[in-house]
Formats: C-alpha cells, structure tokens, sequence
C-alpha cells in the first residue's frame, strides 16, 4: 500500500514553478482548471523512494499571500484551508537564484503557516555568469528549511529534492520570524479569541482584499473580530513587508555575495555600466542628445516637402475651384488646418521609433533603476519614470501608467506632475517657434534649435521634479513604500513591435488630435470670416478710402482689406478682449485667439495660426514664413521675436491646456479637486514665468 503526500509548488512569476514540476512528474501530468475560474491547474505525480508517491501541483505564480488577483487568490484560498484535499504536506518554494531577495518574501509568509517546506533556488547554472555564490549552510540555518539548488536547465538538483521531499517529516515548520511584532496586542487579543487556529492565518484571513480569500473568512467568522479599519490594516502589511525584508537583508548580508566585477556575461557587464552611478547618467544624458539632434536632422526633409505641398495645395484649390465661401473654407480653413496636423508626423513618428527603441531593447528598465535613486528624493518612486517619460507621448496614457505605483502619494504626485513634461502635443508649438527665433547655427554638431528644444524637454522634466518635492512635503500623506523592479534582459528590438508603437502611437496623434485641431479649423475660419458692424461689412470701401492716393498695388489694397475684416471679426473681438492681459507677455491678439484655442488642446496653437494668417491671403506661402512676417503693431517689432518667442515657449511649457488630461485626472483621482489644482498652479505658473522672462529679455 503506497503513501500519497501533496506538494505544492509556489514562487513568484518566471521563477521556474513549471519547469520544476515537469522535472519532478515527467510526462505524468494532467490539466484543468480551478473551480469557478480560468486559471490553469497543473497536477502531476512523482515517485520517491521507500513507495511514497507524491501528488504534485504546479501553483500559479503569487508575489505574496495578499492577494491581488485571481491567480493568487487560487494560493491563498489553498493555503488558508487545511480541509481542502489538495492541501500540501510539503510546500516546495521555488526561487530564482537572481531575484532572491524578492522571492524570499513569500518564503517567509509560507513558513509563518507552519507549512514543512523547502526552498528551491533555481537557475543555478546563471550565477557564475552573475558573479552570486552562496553560503547554503548559513542560508538553512538562518531560514530553518533544506534548500535544493537546482538548475533545471541542465538537470542538477533535482534529485536532491527529491530525497528532501522523501524526508518531508524531518522539515521545521518554525517560522523565521515573530510577524505578531507589528503589533503586539492585536496579535495577542487574536490569540486569546481564537485559541485553536494559527496566528498568522488568522492575519491573513484579516488583512485579506475583501475580494478574495472568502473561503476562509466564512469558516473562520473573523468579521465581528474586525476592530481596524481597512487603512489601518493596510498599514499594519505594509509594516510586515519591512519587517521581512529587513530580516531577509540581514540573512543575505552573509549568506549571498554578488561581485558584480566578477561576473562575466554581457548582461551583467552592460549593466555595470548602464546603471553606473557616474556613467549611467552621462549615458542616458547622450543618447537623450543624439535622439533629438536625429529628430531634427532627419525630419527636416520630409517636413519642408509636406510645408510646401499644402501651401502649393490651397493655391491650387483657389485657382481652380470657382470662388466662393465653400472654396475659401476649403482653401484658407480645412487644408492649412489639415497640414498642421500632418506636417509633424515625421517628428513624432522618430520620437516614438527611439523609445520604443530604448523600451524594447531593456535600455529604458536599467533608466527606471538609475533614475530610482533620484526619485526617491523628490517623494517619486522609480516606478514613476515610465509615466514621466510615456508623458512625452501624451499625458493621457501616463497618467493611466501610474497604475503601477502602489503606493497613493507616490501615485499622486505622479499624477500631479506628469502633465508637467512634454507631451506631444506641446511639439509643434515648439518646433515652429524655435525655427522662427532660434537662429540656426552649431554648436560643434549640435544645432541650436535641438539644443533649445531639449532644454525645453529637460525643463519639462525639471518641473515636475521640483514640484513633486513641493508636493512631497505639502501633501499630508503617509509614504513608505518598497520598490522591486524587474530587469529583463537586453534583446535586439524586434522591428515589428517597434514599428507597430510608432504606427500606434502617431495614428493616435493624427486621429486623436487631428479631429479637434480640424474641428477647431473650421470653427476658426468660420468666426474669422463673419462679423458684426460696419467696420466689418464696410471693411472694403473704409479701406479703400483710407488708402486712396496711395498708390498701393490692388494686392497690397487686398492685404489691409482682409486683415481689417480679421481685426474686426468675431475672432478679432474676442481676441482683442483678453489683450490687455497678455500684451505684457510680449503678444498681441491674433496670438491671444491661438491661446484660448488651445485649452480645449495645445496642438490647436499652429492649426489656428495656420487658419488666422491664411484668411484672405493668396499667395503661396508657408505658416512658418507667413508667422515670421508677423509685426507687432505695438512696438513695430517682428513679433515672434526671441523676447516673445521664448516667453511662448515657456508659456507653454507651463500651462495646464488640456481637456483631456483634466478629465482623465478626474476619473483616476476621483475627484475635481486635483484636477482644478492642476489648472490653477500650472497656467498662474505659466503666465508669471511667460511674463518675468519676456519683460527681461525685452
Ligand atoms: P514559472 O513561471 O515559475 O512556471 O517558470 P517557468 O518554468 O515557465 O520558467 C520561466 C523561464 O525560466 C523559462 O524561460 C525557462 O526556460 C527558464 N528557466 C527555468 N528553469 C531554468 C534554469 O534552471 N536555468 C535557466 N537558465 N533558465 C531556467
Ligand atoms: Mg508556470
């Protein structure tokens, strides 16, 4: 008559669970699904010696015994019911010799259920390469268990565990350490009012999400026994976790040693150099520079040819078409609206093509890690690099990143400042103001105008910095958060994920942006072209009164009539209106309407330029060149001039002006607080900045 004993196999994600089992069971395996649920359940059988076979189960992949989704809740449940009949004898905990410190957590919470259980430290083939040896002796003593380090790659150790498993009844099953320390009467009053159950599975059946781990509180009937908040409870985990990894620091201290100098694979020697304290930066700060000297060199072309076919397009549609306001909607309102949109597709397209880059190849993890140690010093955790950097795409998207960043402040302030860096949209305006003031000379192989459009990204991300410290020390939140990263390894980029982002991610600008940028076109052009009052309808013969005797050529006489029927358009009015508020900031009104236009979204600013400047205009000419001819009718000066050129800029750099990003901040906030504080700081920012800068460089 042959014994049977359960033996569960757990461990986090990728550890190797399922190469184990297979090692262990061979080709003798079934396949189901745990009740009520999808996730896979992998059962199999293993003959160990002296007759005793053991029934094997392959555990879903589980970080801790908090369950946070259905995967882990399947652990939990199982290990919470002793009356389950897959409930193990042995708990197998398979790590990876790599990431053991982050695996060694759940270790510890297995052996607090005075489960008998081994440790498996897989992947043991990898560690010369790494430059990891470890002191197996102190590490059995320090964690009361047998540990089988095992390669499953090259088949070692599997027959250690075996013979371990074999000899289960010898197996400690005390725990590592005194989780009730977290808070001594609580843990004794549980005690006291549950005499015959485990402390620690009474914890977990506590602390558990309300979602999961419903088996075990109904038999349990903790809930009249539930005198913390669900805040205070939070807390009290979140304190366990610090009291475990300082205990596993403290075992790793001795019983690991990792001499990275040692190591010899190509992983381990690019990222001693990637994430170099000193050379990490001055990497990152390199290929930061190349990418935007590459966006300008290499989008050049393409963007002077689409400049100069939809201004060649609108003359060609006015030359044809019989005129009429259908033609000149066409003409002066759709297609320049049209090109605004198009024309920065090269730029955004290469942008996306290096990050997707650097994010495909691994690069941008080892930026997560670098960029951590700063991070933590400005209330940010290193998790919050990724939402800053996907901020350079759109703010949308990066604020729904920061999903990943457990811990609430952390997420706030991520949230707060991500709209801070500069997103896609903020692009064409930059571009097209840098081209007309910056002048265009080097810097050895640098030009100026990437120059200022990097020091524009780099003040981007200065901002939301500094202001995340502000927030840091405003914000009355608790904080205190453990922050694991994972490092894939680096890979060659596959082409079509990369070109799948860029694609992705520039069809969303186009269709994205592109249907308000033409909807607000059209609506421009419309108020642009009526108006009340005489000095509107009368605009013709009052100008051609002013001017008789003159002797100005017919196209010249044209110029003066449509610009007076601008001035006094609806447009005109409105703009007029808010001048006095924005002429100290070195603009006039055309530049006003662009302004309130671009709340609804900033990329709004050139399309509704586009659409002003083409109005009555017939020659062929580009936005660019057509901006640049502006002349301040206050000072007679140029008006996008590097006063009022950089005071834009900045303009923009600060402003809140994005509906979208308002609303999406509302719904993961919950609140219109956050949002309108956004609004409020951010553009009240801009506008003093906007006027400090333009009143000293004039
Ligand atoms: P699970 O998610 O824990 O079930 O892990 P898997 O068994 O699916 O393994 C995850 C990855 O690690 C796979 O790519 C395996 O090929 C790899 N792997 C598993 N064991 C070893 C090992 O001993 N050495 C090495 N180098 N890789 C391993
Ligand atoms: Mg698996």
């Amino acid at each position: 008559m042959s014994r049977q004993i359960n033996v569960a196999l757990i461990g986090n994600p990728n550890t190797g669970k399922t190469s184990v089992f297979n090692a262990l069971t061979g080709l003798k395996q079934t396949v189901s699904n745990y009740p009520g649920t999808t996730v896979d359940k992998k059962e199999g059988v293993c003959r160990l010696p002296r007759g005793l076979k053991a029934h094997i189960i392959d555990l879903p992949g589980t970080y801790s015994l908090n369950a946070s989704s259905l995967d882990e809740n399947v652990v939990v449940e199982l290990l919470l019911n002793k009356n389950d009949r897959n409930y193990p004898d042995v708990a197998v905990l398979v790590t990876d010799v790599e990431n053991l410190k982050r695996n060694l957590l759940l270790f510890t919470q297995i052996k607090d259920l005075k489960i008998p259980t081994v440790l498996v430290i897989n992947m043991a083939d990898r560690m010369k390469r790494r430059g990891i040896t470890l002191d197996i002796q102190h590490l059995e003593k320090r964690l009361k268990t047998r540990i089988a380090l095992t390669s499953t790659r090259k088949n070692e150790g599997i027959a250690e565990l075996k013979a371990i498993i074999n000899n289960y009844k010898s197996l400690s099953t005390e725990p590592c350490l005194d989780s009730s320390v977290i808070d001594p009467v609580y843990f004794e009053n549980l005690a006291n009012a549950f005499p015959n159950q485990e402390l620690y599975k009474l914890w977990l059946v506590i602390s558990q999400d309300v979602n999961f781990g419903r088996i075990a509180r109904k038999a349990l009937n903790v809930e009249k026994f539930k005198t913390k908040s669900t805040s205070e409870l939070k807390r009290l985990q979140q304190k366990e976790t610090i009291k475990r990894y300082q205990f596993i620091n403290d075992v790793l201290k001795v019983g690991q040693t990792i001499d990275t100098s040692k190591a010899t694979d190509l992983r381990s020697r690019l990222d001693r150099i990637l994430t170099h304290k000193v050379w990490g930066y001055v990497i990152f700060f390199f290929i930061l520079l190349t990418i935007f000297q590459a966006i300008y060199d290499w989008a050049t072309v393409p963007m002077d040819f689409i400049d100069g076919a939809f201004a060649s397009l609108s003359h060609w549609l006015k030359d044809v078409l019989p005129s009429g306001i259908a033609t000149n909607l066409l003409a002066e309102g759709i297609v320049p609206g049209l090109g605004g949109i198009v024309i920065f597709i090269p730029q955004i397209a290469f942008l996306f093509l290096f990050i997707s880059v650097l994010e495909e190849s691994g690069y941008m993890s080892r930026v997560v890690f670098l960029m951590d140690r700063i991070m933590r010093r400005f209330g940010l955790s290193g998790k919050s690099v990724v939402p800053l950097i996907s901020g350079t795409a759109c703010a949308i998207p990066a604020v729904m990143a920061t999903r990943n960043i457990e811990n609430w402040k952390e997420r706030l302030i991520t949230i707060l400042v991500v709209p801070f860096t500069t997103c896609s949209a903020r692009l064409p305006v930059y571009l097209i103001i840098i081209a007309i003031v910056i002048p265009e000379g080097r810097f050895i192989w640098l030009s100026y105008q990437a120059l200022a459009l990097m020091f524009l990204y780099m003040l981007g991300f200065a901002s939301a910095i500094v202001s995340a410290l502000i927030l840091d020390k405003i914000l009355k939140i608790k904080r205190k958060s453990y922050f694991v990263i994972e490092m894939p390894n680096y890979k060659v980029p596959l082409l079509r994920n990369v070109l799948i982002t860029v694609v992705e991610k520039t069809k969303a600008f186009v269709f994205g942006a592109g249907k308000i940028i033409l909807a607000i076109s059209i609506i421009l052009f419309v108020l642009a072209s009526t108006g009340v009052g005489k000095q509107f309808n009368e605009a013709e013969s009052i100008i051609r009164s002013e001017v008789a005797g003159q002797g100005l050529t017919e196209e010249d006489i044209n110029t003066r009539i449509a610009s007076h029927k601008l001035e006094h358009s609806i447009i005109g009015v409105t703009g007029k209106a808010i001048e006095p508020v924005i002429e100290p900031l070195g603009y006039d009104w055309k530049i006003g309407i662009a302004i309130i236009c671009s709340f609804a979204a900033r990329e709004v600013f050139v399309g509704t330029l586009a659409t002003i400047y083409s109005v009555g205009q017939d020659d062929e000419d580009t936005i660019k060149n057509r901006m640049k001819k502006e002349i301040n009718p206050v000072s007679g000066v140029p008006l996008f001039n590097f006063a009022s050129g950089i005071s834009l800029l900045l303009f923009y750099a600060f402003a809140m002006q994005c509906m979208s990003t308002l609303a999406i901040v509302k719904r993961e906030t919950n609140s219109w607080k956050w949002p309108l504080v956004q609004l409020v700081v951010m553009t009240a920012l801009a506008y003093v900045v906007a006027l400090f800068v333009y009143q000293i460089l004039n």
